[in-house]
């Protein structure tokens, strides 16, 4: 049967292409016949730890509760992250991965009449939600391949509500400082909603990024979203939040889906939110693998984009498609970032020491075979 139904879809939603994700290791493994086990997957900016087992205690212990729906309001999880973050529960909204709540803020603020801002090379979940709303997406050049932010103060225009931020921003792993931060949002309009993604706040913590938390009080327009799934290592959990003022969240919380946040999530990301030893090895592996992999880039004679996040973004400096198909049949899955307007690099997500020596023994065989 012949089928249109693609015409009757919101002309939003027709100039949207599908989220392409990190290819799955299972996938990976039926493709080539390899075992899973033998399969290193630095794909997705996942944590190489696995789950804190803390969590995944908590999650387990709430299983006997499926029955019953979870708490809508999210009161434990909110208490806990209103103390650790010093601010009120009424500033928080709960959201299915904080994916979720991007795409809140754009369905409250955003229409077919208005326009939102955000970088080239940025987060591509920002054009998603962007596009279903039909507003007009303004992307505004970067430099260095990180957000030029006077550009995007000078990029606002009458019918923009939205602006998207991310610091450090993926698949570049860029960041700005607290100074730019600040220099940015005195320029911009109080009417402006500036979302400040700080997906990867916690590993550089007590360093050189801004805290967007501290920055509320003085921004009512600032909204910072923040999420369980990479140093918390909660990705298939689905558990982010977004911090405001509490008019914001207001909004926010009319709109999300009365239970976005399932009852194993809350109780998992509470249980996250006090293990710090996992928190602190998250953070230490980071380091280590980061300062591993840009060595053995270096060796190869790579190029990368130095990074703030938990992967880094190397420049192969030819076509990276067909070195990620051989990556591939090494069993090594990383991201490739065509799709991003970057056809030349490759998004290495930090693993464990083991991990990342197949990763740079793989790319190393590859290349040298060229
Ligand atoms: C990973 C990531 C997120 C978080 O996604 P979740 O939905 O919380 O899993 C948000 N923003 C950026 C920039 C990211 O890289």
């Amino acid at each position: 049967m012949a089928c249109n139904f693609l015409h009757l879809a919101v002309a939003g939603v027709r100039g949207m292409s599908p989220y392409q994700p990190g290819k799955p290791i299972d996938e990976l493994a039926r493709e080539q016949g390899l075992k899973a086990e033998d399969i290193v997957k630095l794909a997705s900016n996942e944590n190489p730890l696995g789950p804190s087992p803390v969590a995944v205690k908590a999650m387990v212990e709430s299983l006997s509760e499926l029955a019953r729906y979870p708490d809508g309001g999210g009161f434990l999880l909110k208490d806990a992250l209103s103390k650790k973050l010093g601010v009120n529960p009424e500033q928080l909204t709960l959201g299915n991965g904080s994916n979720d709540v991007l795409v809140l803020l754009a369905e409250a603020f955003l229409n077919p009449e208005a326009s939102a801002v955000f970088s080239e090379y940025a987060f591509v979940v920002y054009p998603l939600a962007v596009k279903a709303t039909g507003a007009e997406a303004i992307v505004v050049p970067s430099v260095n391949y990180g957000h030029d932010l006077d550009a995007m103060a000078s990029a606002i225009k009458d019918n923009t509500r939205l602006v998207f931020l991310a610091n450090p921003n993926n698949p570049t792993g860029t960041a700005f400082s607290q100074q730019d931060l600040k220099g940015f949002l005195d320029k911009v309009s109080e009417n402006v909603v500036v979302v400040l993604d700080e997906a990867y706040f916690e590993y550089a913590a007590g360093g050189e990024l801004p805290d967007g938390v501290e920055l509320l009080d003085r921004y009512p327009n600032l909204v910072v979203t923040r999420t369980f799934s990479k140093a918390y290592g909660l990705a298939g959990a689905r558990v982010g939040y977004a911090v405001s003022n509490p008019e914001i969240a207001d909004i926010l919380n009319r709109l999300r889906q009365p239970f976005n946040l399932n009852l194993p999530a809350q109780f998992g990301a509470l249980a996250a939110l006090n293990d710090d030893d996992y928190l602190t090895e998250s953070i230490t592996l980071n380091q280590q693998g980061m300062v591993q992999l840009e060595k053995g880039f270096a060796e190869l004679g790579l190029d990368w984009i130095p990074s703030s996040g938990n992967f880094i973004t190397v420049n192969l400096a030819q076509e990276a498609m067909p070195i990620y198909q051989a990556l591939l049949s090494h069993g090594v899955i990383v991201r490739p970032v065509g799709n991003y307007g970057l056809p030349q690099h490759l998004r290495v997500s930090i693993g464990l020491p083991e991990e990342n020596r197949r990763c740079l023994a793989a790319l190393s065989q590859i290349l040298g075979q060229k």
